[in-house]
């Protein structure tokens, strides 16, 4: 979480630290702040917006070259301008900028306090600058030393920048568990929790590992570790450009990517789906495909929207290719009794590629000997680096914090490893996979099919704009479509919704239907219709308010329910391809109807790089 710029070289800071800011709104957004040298240090900083920030300081005379910024996502203190980045030591002589958790922060603070320190704010940032200004006072240290020897004090994950006023041409970063990267121009460099902000002006990069830092000057940077070591680095291109992290005429970010679904499932599937060899290539899994097969389990560990692909993935993987799946929030897979061996391979979800608890669940079932497959968008992330082999989405960035082509991607990604998986092991012939294969490739088609007209939903949000609560149901492969639909419009409508297994509604959630009750139902695999069509009638009978997803054709369904948006046919196993889109286009409209700020919902953030 949080966005982190700096600058150094030829150009006005302050205009490549606030372009950079606003790139990397989506990471964070309760306060921002900058520092830069000129004249002793000049720091800013204000609660809200980076908008804030840019009207607090436009009449301001800054002519410094370097400096760094920060977007911030608070997790100690509530959002204000003293908790705002960056941080100082007592002096203001340095400033730092903070991407993470201290998480020794109140043993440090209380131990500097007695030392005569005093804080301003409640972030466990601050201490970390004080912890440097007493390390340096007290080992008459320099200034760099003094920063690589309090990073060996703390504990918890970090990605910093930091300024020093008597050392102007100099910007030291270091990282542990929070991405971080340099961006290396012509006699000017950039370091960013995410090359959003850098791609204008450069595509070479350099990713910090964990506990290295690097001291980055006007004429280059160098990197070591915390302990000394000096690291060569190997230098990146990046794949991509400035069109695809803007909005391209659409007034929100989401809605822009729910438009280019039909695009990113198609480049998704480029040179994997071969049609006129019935078979699948993933080339990302080429010499792991026999151990996956002969997998005692697969566990799948994500996140968030990233786990209801991982659900989607569970059933598409037991289906084709009969091999049992279990699926696990990450961030409790890493607190369990780990009984994960060599035996078993673990597949991890992550639209970024740097979610810290699915990171922590990978790092485990490594050291246990567990093979680890990667699904990530982001190319070049640290899970994408620290896996033994992946495929990636290729869903372009994502800047919408609630995620939506990164959904379909990760689960056009399990559908064809589940296939290719069904074919070698012959859980799958010949003809079936003909079949799925051609289904899968006339996907982007339906999805644009459901794009070309979204009037019926934008009626049905208008009319439960103000419904207090929602009940999303589905079956098989839909139930994890139905916690997917629920949480969409939780995030950024903010709306209290559940989603459900339909036949579970009996145990429970029934009593909550009445008259003023949407439940949405999602109606478009075969083989549970049946099952389904009596749910419908059991909220009816309740007078519940009922919008189905169906396929042409489900007209019992369509016939039982107060409204109905109909999708395009496809096999069962790829309907949630399918009824995901009328889903993120409800919520969508509904937060459009309802003001909300749908780019940027409150207390959320894109990319959870905090535990
Ligand atoms: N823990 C720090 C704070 O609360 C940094 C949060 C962030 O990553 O934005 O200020």
């Amino acid at each position: 979480m949080c966005g982190i710029i700096g600058y150094i070289g030829h150009r006005q800071a302050r205009e490549v630290i606030l372009n950079g800011l606003k790139r990397l709104e989506y990471r964070g957004y309760d306060s921002a702040g900058i520092a830069v040298i000129q004249d002793g240090l000049g720091l800013y900083k204000k609660r809200g917006k980076v908008h804030d920030l840019e009207l607090l300081i436009q009449d301001l005379e800054l002519n410094a070259t370097s400096g760094i910024g920060h977007t911030r996502w608070a997790t100690h203190g509530v959002p204000s301008d003293v908790n705002a980045h960056p941080h100082t030591d007592s002096q203001s002589s340095f400033a730092l900028i903070h991407n993470g958790i201290i998480e020794n922060y109140d043993v440090l603070r209380e131990d500097l306090e007695k030392k005569g320190h005093t804080f301003h704010s409640e972030t466990d940032t601050e201490v970390l600058a004080h912890l440097i200004e007493e390390i340096q006072k007290m080992g008459s240290l320099g200034f760099y030393e003094a920063v690589q020897q309090a990073l060996l004090q703390v504990d918890g994950t970090y990605g910093i920048a930091v300024v020093h006023e008597e050392y102007p041409d100099q910007i030291i970063v270091a990282r542990m568990g929070s991405p971080l990267l340099i961006g290396i121009g012509e006699d000017e460099f950039f370091v960013a929790s995410d090359a959003s902000p850098i791609v204008g002006y450069t595509q070479k990069v350099v990713y910090l590992e964990d506990e290295e830092i690097a001291v980055i000057t006007r004429d280059g940077y160098e990197v070591s570790t915390l302990k000394n070591v000096p690291h060569t680095k190997e230098v990146h291109e990046l794949a991509l450009s400035l069109e695809q992290i803007e909005k391209g005429g659409f007034p929100h970010f989401m809605l822009k990517e729910i438009f280019e679904q039909g695009d990113t499932i198609s480049d998704c599937m480029r040179g994997r789906v071969i049609l006129n060899e019935n078979r699948i290539q993933l080339g990302g899994l080429d010499g792991y495909v026999d151990k996956l097969l002969k997998a005692r389990r697969i566990i799948i560990a994500a996140c968030g929207t990233s786990w209801h692909a991982g659900l989607v993935g569970e059933y598409l993987f037991e289906y084709l290719a009969h091999i049992p799946v279990e699926v696990e929030y990450a961030s409790e897979f890493r607190y369990r009794e780990q009984l994960i061996d060599e035996n078993d391979v673990m597949i991890v979800i992550s639209q970024s590629g740097e979610t810290a608890d699915t990171l922590a669940a990978l790092r485990e079932a490594k050291k246990r000997g567990a093979l680890v497959i990667g699904i990530c968008n982001v190319v070049g992330s640290t899970i994408a680096r620290e896996t033994h082999a992946g495929v990636y989405t290729h869903a372009g960035p994502e800047i919408g914090v609630a995620s939506t082509k990164a959904f379909t991607a990760q689960v056009t990604v399990l559908a064809m490893m589940a296939l290719l998986l069904g074919k070698e092991n012959r859980t799958l012939s010949e003809e079936s996979m003909k079949e799925l294969l051609s289904e899968l490739d006339s996907i982007p088609e339906k999805v644009n099919e459901i794009l070309k007209d979204t009037s019926e939903i934008e009626r049905i949000a208008s009319l439960f704009t103000y419904a207090p609560n929602f009940l999303y149901l589905g079956r098989s492969y839909n139930f994890p479509v139905a916690l997917e639909g629920a949480l969409k419009l939780k995030e950024i409508s903010y709306i209290h919704a559940e989603g459900y297994p339909a036949a579970e509604m009996k145990h429970g959630p029934i009593a909550l239907i009445d008259e003023h009750m949407p439940v949405v139902v999602i109606a478009a695999t075969d083989h549970t219709n049946e099952k389904i069509v009596s749910n419908i009638e059991e909220v009816n009978a309740r007078k519940g308010r009922v919008i189905s997803i169906t396929s042409n054709g489900q007209s019992s369904v369509n016939r039982l329910a107060e409204f109905s948006v109909t999708i395009p046919e496809t096999h069962d196993c790829l309907t949630p391809l399918l009824t995901s889109i009328p889903l993120q286009l409800l919520s969508y409209y509904i937060a459009v109807n309802r003001k909300c700020d749908v780019d940027q919902p409150r207390n959320l953030a894109k990319s959870v790089t905090v535990e």
